[in-house]
């Protein structure tokens, strides 16, 4: 195979074949992209430099003596090389996302535009506390409006992610139970419904887990869950509204019967934009919540973050959240970073991170909360319920909606493949739709619907893109309920056709290796 400089590959495309019926390989404005070690070459350098003064080596023998093969490209190649791989990726810039259990797919470009004034973006953590009072005071602002949402006693704001939250919270409540005597409680209590984080955060805090059922409807069992009770268990974690897209209504009685037995709640906040402004949690006697910002309170966090997951605490677990804290005082804005026996943080957990947290996602956060007010936020949690029960009722004559008949969903709607041709499965439901131009939903998850297919539009779509989307969803569906075959190697329009995803997982190709230097090895 010979490879030119512009990373075109004469013989790699079979010109006119359905996989490539064009020339280039590219089809109309989707371009083909080779590898930056394809396109550049060793010889090549977009720069001009000077020759170095030779100096003698101290290197010895490790002294590298051959080239470091690092490909070479000029800028204009450079550009265009990353340019086209961004346009191979799908963005909430382009489209619906209807992605579950993640929440927040909207980026205001005003929460971009407060994130980058100066004095949050350029913020440093060792700056003295009197040079970054508008920060402070961004953080402690945040803690208000969360507090107040969640009817909660206190705010760590440090954790850097839900699961990072899930586990300052356990935290809280081990160094609780340790504080009373109680270390001897080793059992956690987690419904079989949660997500995978809940119970690897409650083994990874030392925790016995044991999975509690889910009944007919979607639900925690709340009967099993009571019967388990004991003096083994620390607490329980919940998530609510869950991962079925369904409110946890028995949430106060489960909460009094933990406590009753002297254990602990915790509760998965990560699907709180369903409730934020309708139902506080602190009213429901969750003891400590993480919550996402940016899933609830806006930024996408696609593509590996960045995050945030401050956690809420009820009184009974306030005085042990981790540091640090922002007070204010009548001087300023303080930052608590050690435990003070004149403020409530006496017997603090310690630290989960070395600063203060995100400082770029609390602006966001807060900017989103104060340009939507109080009545805003309530109306966000309205559509996206609204929204996603559209998309429960326009599909549950195509699809098996296992939990449709019980009642509305929350933020998210669930369906099964039970009702696919045999051989179908929610996989080629979702390669079907990357042909029609969507993103796929989550798949296969909850693990307790056999074929999941979990969709959130959020509350940010419009009825003419569910539309759209219902009807490319609908029609999909019903093919891959008639048994079209070519469902079954979907996408065709895409760059790439059905891959094989389990040997890409378990056979990752991590190294590229050089085609010329492998033909001339043979
Ligand atoms: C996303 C999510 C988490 C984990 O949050 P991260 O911020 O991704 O760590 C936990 N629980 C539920 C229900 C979630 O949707």
């Amino acid at each position: 195979m010979s490879i030119n400089a512009s990373g075109w590959r004469p013989e790699a495309p079979q010109q006119g074949t359905k996989a490539a019926p064009t020339f280039t390989g590219n089809k109309a404005l989707m371009l083909e992209e080779a590898l930056i070690f394809e396109i550049g070459d060793t010889t090549t350098t977009g720069v001009e430099v000077a020759a170095p003064a030779r100096v003698a080596s101290r290197l010895g023998d490790l002294a590298r003596n051959n080239t470091i093969g690092l490909p070479g490209l000029s800028e204009p190649e450079t550009v265009r090389h990353y340019t086209r791989l961004s346009r191979q990726n799908y963005a909430i810039d382009l489209g619906l996302f209807p992605l579950g259990s993640c929440t927040m797919k909207h980026n205001p470009r005003l929460n971009e535009k407060m994130a980058r004034l100066p004095g949050f973006a350029d913020v440093h953590p060792l700056a003295p506390v009197d040079t970054v009072q508008g920060a402070l005071e961004v953080i402690h602002q945040l803690a208000h409006w969360l507090v107040t949402l969640t009817a909660m006693d206190s705010v760590a704001m440090s954790p850097k992610a839900g699961a990072h939250g899930e586990l300052c919270g356990i935290l809280a409540i081990k160094a609780a139970l340790e504080a009373r005597g109680q270390g001897h409680r080793t059992v956690i209590l987690v419904p079989e419904s949660a997500h995978g984080t809940n119970p690897a955060t409650a083994a990874f805090a030392g925790y016995t887990v044991e999975d509690i059922p889910a009944t007919a409807d979607g639900r925690v069992d709340t009967a099993a869950l009571k019967a388990r009770l004991g003096p083994d268990v620390a607490g329980v974690m919940i998530t609510n509204p869950n991962t079925c897209g369904l409110f946890e209504r028995d949430m106060r009685d489960i909460s009094d019967a933990v406590h009753a037995v002297g254990g602990f709640v915790y509760c998965d906040g990560a699907n709180f934009n369903a409730i934020v402004g309708r139902v506080r949690p602190g009213d429901l006697g969750i003891d400590a919540m993480h919550i996402n910002l940016h899933k609830t309170f806006s930024t996408p966090h696609g593509g590996g973050g960045p995050g945030s997951g401050p956690v809420v605490f009820s009184k009974a677990l306030s005085p042990f959240a981790p540091l640090p804290f922002v007070e204010k005082t009548a001087e300023g804005f303080r930052l608590i970073e050690e435990e003070t026996a004149e403020d409530h943080h006496t017997q603090t957990f310690g630290r989960m991170v070395a600063f203060n947290g995100q400082m770029g996602m609390f602006t966001r956060a807060l900017t989103y909360i104060l340009s939507h007010g109080a009545d805003g936020l309530r109306q966000v949690a309205e559509d996206a319920v609204l929204n996603a029960n559209y998309i429960l009722r326009s599909l549950d004559k195509t699809l098996v909606a296992p939990f449709g008949p019980s009642g509305p969903c929350m933020h998210e709607a669930l369906f099964s493949d039970d009702n696919l041709a045999e051989g179908f499965s929610t996989i080629d439901v979702a390669k079907g739709l990357i042909d029609e131009g969507y993103h796929p939903m989550t798949m296969y998850f909850p693990l307790v619907v056999h074929g999941a297919m979990l969709i959130e539009p959020t509350e940010t779509e419009s009825k003419a893109a569910l539309d759209q989307f219902i009807g490319a969803l609908r029609s999909v569906a019903e093919r891959a309920k008639a048994g079209d075959v070519a469902l079954k190697s979907a996408p065709h329009f895409a760059p790439r056709s059905r891959l094989d995803e389990t040997m890409a997982a378990r056979k990752p190709m991590l190294v590229w290796k050089d085609p010329l230097l492998a033909e001339a090895a043979e």
